[in-house]
């Protein structure tokens, strides 16, 4: 029996193997197999340090096959590059996996480097935000940023995580439990992503210490003047629109794009929006074309070319206005030029 890749990359790893006939193989593509035998080997490895809970099959094919072809189901850039910027994508994998390894801790709560499993779903994300970025991928290595993965919330909590995922500006660590890594890839669209949020307020505390600031101030590292003031314009526009319908109860010609979430600070409207950039980016430049385009400058790429949209987080918003809600209080500061 052959299995096709993209049948089974979401498939939870261990509802697959219990059902999978040892004698046979997955196809990752036409000159690249992994057979069911040495599937079970990789689980068994993830199982013994510490992993207990689901994981996509996608991961699996990935550390015994190690071919990049199978992490597309987490990072669908890889299905859209080629030539130099492939070759530039693997570049930097390899450089962050391997060369200058960013520190990427698994609790348990002990701590110890995080299986290759775990680390290249961290370092895969950061590397494909990031591609046509590279002077931002090497500022991101060389400020030592930290991740610390838990292999249950009673780790979590006991490391001082907060909430479902958080960012110790400090430290400059993001802490997760483990298992949220892979919350939004047992479809076949990717869903939720922690991660990318988590990330989104990283790069606002990389940014606070490249420009020596006291604050994060929910800015991307090394915008340029252009880029920053487009993206200022931009989250003014949101802004306006909630804080309108926050003291009408009413919207004024659209709805907002983010949930009232994200307008609660600064850092939460750059998480929020960093994260529906790349989950949603069609109904994203839809609905806030100027955000999106601001967004779409910094990294220097569209991720409308690979990204078919996950509607959840759009979904839930436009049905939290349409239902005229109460809206959350709004601490955000950081929105008009003038304040600056
Ligand atoms: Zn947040």
């Amino acid at each position: 029996m052959r299995y096709r890749f993209d049948d089974i990359a979401h498939i939870d790893a261990a509802t697959f193997l219990a059902s999978a006939t040892t004698d046979s193989a997955v196809d990752v593509h036409a000159n690249a197999q992994v057979s069911i035998a040495t599937l079970h080997e990789a689980w068994a490895t993830l199982r013994a340090s510490g992993i207990a809970t689901a994981v996509p099959m996608a991961l699996l094919v990935y550390v015994q096959s190690r071919e990049v072809t199978a992490l597309q189901h987490f990072f669908p850039i890889i299905r859209h590059l080629s030539g130099a910027r492939r070759q530039r994508w693997l570049h930097w994998f390899r450089q962050l996996l391997v060369h200058t390894p960013i520190d990427i801790l698994l609790l348990t709560p002990a701590k110890t480097p995080a299986p290759l499993a775990l680390q290249c779903m961290v370092i895969g994300q950061v590397v494909s935000c990031f591609v046509d970025r590279p002077d931002i991928l090497a500022a991101f290595t060389s400020g030592t940023p930290s991740f610390w993965l838990c292999t249950n919330s009673s780790v979590y909590d006991r490391v001082g995580g907060i909430g479902g995922g958080c960012y110790d500006e400090g430290a400059h660590r993001i802490i997760l439990v483990a298992e949220r890594l892979f919350e939004g890839y047992y479809t076949a669209v990717p869903g939720v992503s922690p991660l990318l949020h988590e990330l989104g307020h990283m790069l606002d505390g990389m940014n606070r210490r490249l420009r020596n600031e006291p604050f994060c101030r929910g800015e991307l590292p090394l915008m340029t003047a252009q880029q920053l003031h487009d993206w200022r314009v931009a989250k003014d526009t949101e802004v306006r629109l909630y804080q309108h319908y926050r003291s009408t109860g009413h919207i004024q010609g659209r709805a907002p794009l983010g949930h009232p979430y994200v307008f609660q600070t600064d850092g939460e409207f750059l998480a929020g929006h960093w994260e529906m950039f790349w989950r949603n980016p069609h109904a994203f430049a839809q609905t806030a074309p100027d955000l999106y385009r601001a967004l779409a400058h910094i990294v220097n790429h569209d991720p409308r070319a690979y990204t078919v949209d996950y509607r959840g987080y759009v979904d839930d918003n436009t049905a939290f206005y349409a239902r005229g809600e109460p809206a959350w209080p709004s601490a955000i500061r950081l929105h008009t030029n003038e304040h600056l």
